[in-house]
């Protein structure tokens, strides 16, 4: 697609995630905040299906996984430890002219010069470290002592709590702990919507490992990963894994696989998977002073583990569902009008809304009093959605546009009015194929729960 028409489908994304209550920008009503955002009703529901399922898929379903929950301030040793006080850095520049601050590596070029994107000025500082951990103070006074960050990635609790997990889930390797939870980097300019934001989430596995196995886990990690993206709906075709070459990987990695998505900004990020080595865990030994090996019982060896470290964005993960999913088609509708359908995709197991469910006239007590009770029947086992305002058709497009595979319509052969065969049966309309079909009321929650999990 063109340059302009990418432009442009990605301005209609971003409208409908307003308009339908996906994304919100921060503090809006005070002039927002550059690289913050908030999800409303029908964005949680998007991101907490995304993290749930990735909870089952990396937690519940496997034997060798653990979860645990850090907190998101540290003592600032882990940061020296872990290097990034000393260089989790991005290179800045500052335009003479206009005075605004870019990231070095980011800045458009002209002939080959790079140039100011805000007022075209090349009269540009020398690249600087700026250091993207937000700073603040652990208690009253504000002294160098109290000096804490806001965790800017979720692995460091990991690697510091291995021995308290080890001990206390008895695990062997290889095993790994997994983590979800908020990161904060002071980005040098957010961009891309929420591609690229100040406060965002990750879902992170440690996978710890003996030296011998971590190019192969790392080889089996990308598989895991990709057929996980699949099951909720981004395919294959659409990931460019891009393996990292030699010299550009952090120096103690000894593999990389960056996991690209074709978004309409072009091809970016959306989760690494890194070989790194024994490197974390050997700088927290060497900086608390506290052993963190592992002891094999059977060969009776003592060593610092590998560990394999598949890093994912839930906010990247959750724009690329909302990219993926976004359609329009034209349609007719029942008086041979023509219009266009905004329809969001979902695979059904992400879907904000699973469920819709709708009384035919919302005039006729029974149509709702029936309507009602299938709702409340369905809410326990699902997010479900009642909605008796304006016309069927219109019904129906309200619940494609946020993306609900399934809509119930309860009506008079539900109610009994045209005989007995047809009576406590439903139509079940697909949003993807708006095709319709007619099914028993007791056998709803089992068809649709199939489809869901
Ligand atoms: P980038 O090169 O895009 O800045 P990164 O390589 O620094 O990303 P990692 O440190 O590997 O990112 O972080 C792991 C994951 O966390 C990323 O793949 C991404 O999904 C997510 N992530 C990192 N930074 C941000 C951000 N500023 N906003 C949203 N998600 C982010």
């Amino acid at each position: 697609m063109a340059k302009d028409a990418q432009q442009h489908r990605m301005e209609k994304i971003v409208s409908l995630c307003k308009r339908r209550g996906f994304v919100f920008q921060s503090s809006e009503i005070y002039g927002g905040l550059n690289g913050f955002w908030d999800y409303g009703p029908m964005g949680v529901e998007l991101k907490r299906n995304l993290k749930d399922y990735w909870w089952r898929r990396m937690v519940h379903e496997r034997e060798d996984m653990v979860g645990m929950d850090g907190s998101i301030i540290m003592n600032r040793a882990v940061w020296r430890a872990s290097g990034h006080e000393e260089t989790f850095s991005d290179p800045m520049v500052d335009c003479k002219t206009c005075k605004s601050r870019h990231r070095a590596d980011q800045l458009p070029r002209k002939d080959d010069v790079p140039y100011c994107p805000n007022c075209g000025g090349r009269d540009l500082t020398e690249p600087r470290a700026f250091n993207l951990m937000f700073k603040s103070h652990a208690g009253p006074v504000e002294t160098d002592e109290n000096l804490v960050y806001l965790r800017p990635e979720t692995a460091q609790a990991m690697f510091v709590q291995f021995k308290n997990i080890l001990e206390t889930s008895r695990k062997k390797l290889p095993f790994g702990i997994a983590q979800i939870g908020k990161a904060f980097r002071n980005e040098i300019n957010p961009r891309n919507y929420t591609f690229r934001s100040r406060e965002f989430e990750q879902m992170e596995v440690e996978y710890f490992c003996r030296a011998e196995d971590g190019l192969a886990l790392t080889d089996y990690w990308l598989e895991e990963r990709l057929k996980f993206y699949e099951d909720i709906g981004i395919p294959r075709a659409k990931i460019r894994i891009n393996d990292i070459p030699d010299g550009e990987r952090a120096f103690y990695s000894k593999k990389t696989y960056d996991l690209e998505y074709d978004f309409p900004f072009g091809v970016s990020e959306l989760e690494g998977i890194a070989y790194r080595t024994d490197y974390d865990l050997s700088k927290h030994m060497e900086h608390s002073g506290k052993p963190l090996e592992y002891f094999d019982e059977e060969k009776k060896e003592k060593f610092v583990p590998h560990v394999v470290e598949p890093s994912a964005g839930v906010d990247r993960t959750t724009l690329a569902l909302l990219c993926e999913a976004f359609d329009e088609e034209e349609v007719t509708d029942d008086k041979g009008q023509k219009e266009v359908r905004t329809v969001l995709r979902f695979h059904p197991r992400m879907a904000p809304v699973k469920c819709g469910v709708f009384p035919l006239l919302k005039n006729k007590p029974a149509l709702v009093e029936k309507a009602r009770a299938i709702a409340v029947a369905l809410r326990p086992h699902m997010m479900t959605f009642y909605d008796e305002a304006g016309a069927i058709g219109r019904r129906y497009r309200r619940q494609d546009e946020i993306g609900t595979p399934f809509c119930v319509t309860v009506d008079f052969d539900t109610i009994g009015e045209n005989g007995p065969e047809k009576q406590d049966t439903v139509t079940l309309r697909h949003r993807d194929s708006m095709q319709q079909e007619r099914i028993p009321v007791t056998e709803l929650r089992a068809h649709l729960e199939a489809a869901i999990f």
